[in-house]
């Protein structure tokens, strides 16, 4: 059977696009380019003998069909060859029921799809399998590719790094000097990228390696490249499939750039157009009130859109004032009855400080989304009865300074209201005895 996919303008110019050819934006218009795959031909199997395909696939160590998003092939980048598949059996990462910290809401249904259980410990993995796999095809075929760049708030540079090492292809990554994570900026150095701090913020480098990826040679890896888009769409597959193909009430996810958010919908959208679902869930994009561009616009009954300059946030990976797929996201948000929320430096902390009393270690970007569900609660938005999905976009062992400042009250502009420090005492039994059975009184109490 042969499936197809190209490159098609967002805003619906004529023309189509090969997936191989080094292209990002619409030549008539200027806009974004999207994938389109053709839907006829992957009618040819019904809903249920798609999911039936994706069952036995599912979590195998059948290569590369074990992976989350090589499980879906077909839906993803069909007209890729399987010898140039770089995969590090991502996705399929777990859906983690946040029993005690929904119960503390009131809420019974609560989930938490924790993406950085990943690779490189993000769902970055997820988009980068795929462009990056389709690069290596294109050198294959001789393409004169030296290298793939992209601007990084840390997690895109190490899944791009890391599947570039795979594939002995050059990456160069352009950071925020100071303004990633000790993790994330070790990552793509361990993984061999060329790294180049740049004394400006995420917008700044996002600007230079645009004009970088004009270069003959470069070729482009940010999230404006809709490659990325097609992995990241099978979060929302894996979902439904978690859930024996049942769709929650909501879906939260954080937001920066707000290519994901965009790829989200795309997954249940071709979900519901191939027959494997029949409802859709409602969206809630959270942003960092420090980084809130499209809160603001939302605001104003999406009116219109204005970059901001985006302020210093713990959640770094969405510090972004002037998002690059903006008209992709409100499009998402207006189809799936979305909303947008925000999230002060307080509420993240807070939420993302209780979760994880209650069993998770959750990053401060999925805080920003925790907290947004707290406010859908208290407005009786979210309703006991109702699934809600939250995605966790990284892995909180990322950032570890996040959680020393919150334990020891450090967090700038926050007041933390559960700080727990270790007890310091001699080598002494009955010292500590003594503080073990206080502190377990004190918390009976
Ligand atoms: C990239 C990233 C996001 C934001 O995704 P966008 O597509 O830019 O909206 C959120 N959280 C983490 C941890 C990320 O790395
Ligand atoms: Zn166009």
């Amino acid at each position: 059977m042969s499936y197809s996919a190209s490159f098609r303008c967002i805003a619906g110019c004529h023309g189509t696009y090969p997936l191989d050819q080094v292209i990002y934006n619409c030549p008539a218009c200027g806009q974004l380019l999207e994938v389109h795959h053709d839907l006829d031909a992957l009618r040819d199997r019904s809903g249920s003998a798609w999911i039936k395909l994706f069952d036995q696939r599912w979590m195998t160590r059948d290569w590369p069909h074990g992976s989350g998003v090589w499980g879906k092939k077909e839906w993803v980048q069909p007209m890729l060859r399987e010898e140039n598949i770089v995969s590090a059996a991502e996705g399929g990462t777990n859906l983690f029921w946040a029993e005690r910290y929904g119960k503390s809401l009131g809420l019974d249904d609560i989930w938490i799809k924790n993406c950085g259980n990943s690779h490189t410990g993000s769902f970055k993995d997820l988009g980068m399998t795929v462009l990056v796999s389709t690069v290596k095809q294109m050198i294959e075929d001789g393409k004169p590719i030296r290298g793939i760049a992209c601007a990084s708030t840390g997690d895109t540079s190490a899944a791009l790094a890391a599947y570039c090492a795979s594939a002995a292809i050059p990456s160069v990554v352009l950071l925020p000097k100071g303004k990633v994570t000790t993790a994330q900026l070790v990552q793509p150095l361990a993984n061999g990228a060329l790294v180049c701090a740049l004394d400006t913020d995420f917008d700044g480098c996002m600007d230079i390696v645009q004009k970088l990826s004009e270069e003959e040679g470069i070729y482009l890896a940010n999230s404006k490249n809709s490659l990325r888009l097609e992995g990241q769409k099978t979060v929302g597959m894996e979902i439904v499939q978690q859930f024996d193909w049942q769709v929650p009430d909501w879906i939260i996810i954080p937001g920066g750039n707000l290519g994901n958010v965009a790829a989200l919908g795309a997954g249940f959208d071709m979900m519901y157009e191939l027959g494997v679902i029949s409802k859709r869930p409602r969206i809630c994009l959270a942003q960092a009130e420090k980084a809130n561009p499209l809160y603001r616009a939302y605001k104003q009954g999406w009116d219109s859109f204005e970059p901001i300059t985006a302020g210093a946030t713990e959640a770094s990976a969405i510090r972004i004032g002037n998002p690059v797929s903006v008209h992709r996201a409100i499009r998402t948000l207006k189809a799936f009855d979305g909303i947008v929320e925000q999230a002060s430096e307080s509420e993240l902390a807070e939420a993302s400080a209780a979760a994880d009393r209650a069993g998770s270690y959750t990053c401060p970007h999925t805080g920003v989304a925790l907290a947004a569900l707290e406010k859908l609660r208290a407005r009786g938005e979210v309703e006991p009865g109702q699934r809600v999905v939250v995605i966790s976009t990284a892995n909180g062992l990322k950032f570890t300074q996040f959680k020393i400042r919150y334990h020891e009250d450090a967090i700038a502009g926050v007041e933390s209201k559960h700080p727990n420090r270790p007890i310091e005492l001699p080598s002494d039994f009955e010292a500590v005895k003594k503080s073990v059975f206080q502190a377990l009184d004190q918390r009976a109490s």
